[in-house]
């Protein structure tokens, strides 16, 4: 099929990419010339494993291309997909204002009939706002169709190709057929497509977000339990998560969530509800847990350091929101990070893949190391803030001999508290039972 991607961000590129290596003919605009330019220059302006060879092997074998120009991107396309920022606007709800330029501009470069298709996240009732702009400034037969995206960043090149499910959210019998067509070849194996009303499938992906997001917070509000009683959130989690019924997935204790998606899709629930006067409280409890949950660790490191850290080096592993992106949005890495500079702290960080993208959100405010043992270097405590396999089992020997102290702040639950102890290190993990 002919399809054009509006928007070549995480979710744009991968699922155009994605597209293209099933056989279709894919263009991905972008309104950032800079990163188009870098995309026809052969360069993937994000770290995600496997994107740059998936893109370069489409482009070279002549599927998929890239333009600043929607207006003709969009002519002749058979399925139109609005891949653009649904940010948190200044009240929490969905700032839709990239969805509705983005649609006004399709609106007028539409040559026929066709589809198109909402991978933003949006809340419920934005179909409806998109199809009457089309109306206004369209001629064409154009259905639209919600068809909302879970990929998670970091595994998003196998959940694109190898979806859990699909979602068709539409009531047009042809632009349904469309879209099973085009996600035939994704869902060979599963065959889970499922069709649905739009404003049900626009509520499907907040619903998805506020469970998962509702899962981590409750983790992390027991964790807290878990230390004054005494126990092991670790082995709580293996315990309840070996329960079929509740399952193991998404019962980390940790520094709280954060990225792109869970805080900004919560806040935009949690806005939607009240303009609809239905209170979600256990999503709003689930948001406030996770405010307090990422202030955790820098109160952990002034309960052991002292109030003021002035003087004190403190080193973080980790700025990425998790492990095998470059994404810092709203990172509880970069939220530590401004804390314990507010407390006085010199810090010191290092991400394998996340400096650049930190830089923009840290500046000058922290010191860049060049690797993870540099930023060790001299440190009176060092936190592990996001899981990369890199971090899981580092020389700890040889970390003892470089800090000048030996707290340990595992944000992350992936070190042995027993063993640490042995080497010398005071640990502190999230809910974990220090051994005496
Ligand atoms: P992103 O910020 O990485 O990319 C969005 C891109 O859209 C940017 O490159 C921006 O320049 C471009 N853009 C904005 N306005 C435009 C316009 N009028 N025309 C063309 N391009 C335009 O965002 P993302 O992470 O890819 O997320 C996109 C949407 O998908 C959001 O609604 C998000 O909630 C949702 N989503 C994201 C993920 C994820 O893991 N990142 C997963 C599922 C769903």
């Amino acid at each position: 099929m002919r399809l054009t991607l509006i928007g070549t961000g995480y979710v744009g590129l991968v699922a155009g990419a994605g597209f293209a290596e099933f056989g279709n003919d894919v263009i991905c605009v972008d309104i950032d010339a800079q990163r188009i330019e870098s995309l026809q220059a052969g360069r993937v302006p994000i770290y995600e494993p496997g994107l740059e060879d998936l893109v370069q092997r489409n482009v070279a074998n002549g599927r998929l291309t890239f333009s600043t120009d929607t207006l003709t991107s969009v002519a002749g396309a058979e399925v139109i997909f609005i891949a653009v920022g649904t940010p948190s606007g200044e009240d929490g709800s969905a700032d839709l204002s990239h969805v509705l330029a983005a649609t006004k501009t399709i609106a007028r470069g539409i040559t026929g009939p066709c589809v198109v298709a909402t991978k933003s996240t949006v809340p419920i009732g934005t179909g409806d706002k998109i199809e009457a702009v089309l109306r206004e400034h369209c001629r064409h037969a154009v259905a639209v169709v919600s068809n909302p995206e879970f990929l998670k960043e970091g595994d998003a090149l196998s959940d694109f190709m190898k979806p859990a499910r699909i979602i068709i959210g539409c009531n047009d019998d042809g632009a349904t057929e469309t879209l099973q067509r085009l996600y035939a070849p994704f869902v060979r194996t599963n065959n889970r497509v499922m069709v649905m009303d739009r404003h049900s499938a626009e509520m499907t992906k907040y619903a998805a977000n506020a469970m998962l997001a509702t899962r981590i917070s409750f983790m992390n509000e027991l964790s807290h339990l878990a230390s004054a009683v005494g126990a092991d959130i670790e082995a709580v989690r293996r315990g309840l998560g070996s329960d079929p019924r509740i399952g193991n997935k998404f019962l980390f204790a940790g520094a709280g969530y954060g990225g792109s998606c869970f805080p900004k899709d919560v806040r935009a629930l949690l806005s939607s509800a009240g303009k609809h006067e239905v209170p979600l409280e256990i999503v709003a409890a689930a948001q406030r847990a996770n405010e307090r949950q990422k202030e955790a660790i820098p109160r952990l490191v002034q309960q052991s350091l002292g109030e003021s850290l002035t003087g004190k080096r403190i080193a973080i592993w980790g700025l990425a929101f998790k492990p095998h992106t470059d994404d810092v949005r709203e990172s509880a890495a970069i939220f530590a990070a401004r804390m314990l500079i507010d407390f006085g702290a010199t810090v010191v960080v290092y991400d394998p893949q996340a400096m650049d993208t930190a830089r923009s959100e840290l500046g000058s405010k922290v010191e860049y190391a060049r690797d993870m043992y540099e930023a060790a270097t001299s440190a009176d405590a060092l936190i592990l803030a996001t899981e990369w396999p890199c971090f899981r089992r580092p020389d700890f020997k040889r970390i003892k001999d470089m800090m000048r102290g030996s707290r340990l702040f595992d944000g992350r639950n992936i070190w042995d508290p027993a063993d640490l102890h042995r080497l010398g290190f005071q640990y502190f993990g999230i809910g974990r039972r220090n051994p005496s």
